[in-house]
């Protein structure tokens, strides 16, 4: 039998904010995406959703610092959250944006997963291991996504995976769902989108009940 796989035809752009309690309403699952400045976040969303520019794919990276929300076939909702580690970002910026995306990844209780963008062309940087250790600690629900798999091909970029996922065992008993994916390819796409749609099902509003 076919397998049915998921398209989005239908993303929204809704709103951007630069705090948490202005999202609309958690009625509908949500996955927040995040990443290093560059690793191709814009990209993959606009891959994801068939859209040429449903999210911006910025030439400056690390300009955006708000949290943007896209409403996804009605069903769920997409969040886009600024990257992080920009060289050029200061200091300070750096850590307004620590605290700004945390608060939000915390408290948001329709968050079903937060993907965390990696590049699958590069060795495991201490930056995205701590953040994914950060979040971890946190109890914060995440998956990996690997980015650009088409730049290096897939057997090196699965090479960059697995050291990835050695440097994470030296701390974790078990590895958070990993995608190797390509904006550019379409590659992993269909497997990301099903993944969402099996999550979705596991949606239960019960925090909204007062
Ligand atoms: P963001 O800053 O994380 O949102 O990254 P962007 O989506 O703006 O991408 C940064 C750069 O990487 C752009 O020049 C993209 O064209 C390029 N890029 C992103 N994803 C891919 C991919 O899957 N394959 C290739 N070859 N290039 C990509």
């Amino acid at each position: 039998m076919e397998k049915n796989i998921p398209l989005i035809r239908v993303s929204e752009f809704i709103m951007s904010c630069t705090s948490w309690k202005k999202l609309p309403e958690p009625t509908l699952p949500e996955y927040a995406v995040i990443g290093r400045s560059n690793v191709g976040k814009s990209s993959l969303i606009n891959s994801l959703c068939n859209r040429r520019s449903l999210a911006k794919v910025s030439g400056t990276p690390g300009k955006t610092q708000c949290i943007n929300i896209f409403q996804i076939e009605n069903l769920w909702y997409l969040v886009d959250l600024p990257g992080y580690g920009y060289a050029k970002v200061s200091q300070t910026k750096r850590l307004e944006f620590k605290k700004f995306a945390l608060e939000y990844l915390r408290n948001r209780p329709n968050l079903m997963l937060t993907f965390i963008l990696i590049d699958s062309r590069l060795d495991p940087l201490p930056i995205d291991i701590d953040f994914v250790n950060n979040l971890g600690n946190s109890r914060i629900p995440l998956a990996l996504v690997f980015t650009k798999a088409d730049k290096n091909g897939i057997n090196k970029s699965r090479e960059k995976v697995k050291l990835f996922h050695q440097k994470l065992l030296e701390t974790w008993d078990e590895l958070p769902p990993t995608f190797l994916t390509s904006a550019k390819s379409g590659y992993g796409k269909d497997e990301l989108l099903s993944f969402i749609t099996e999550t979705n099902q596991l949606f239960r509003p019960t925090s909204l009940i007062l």
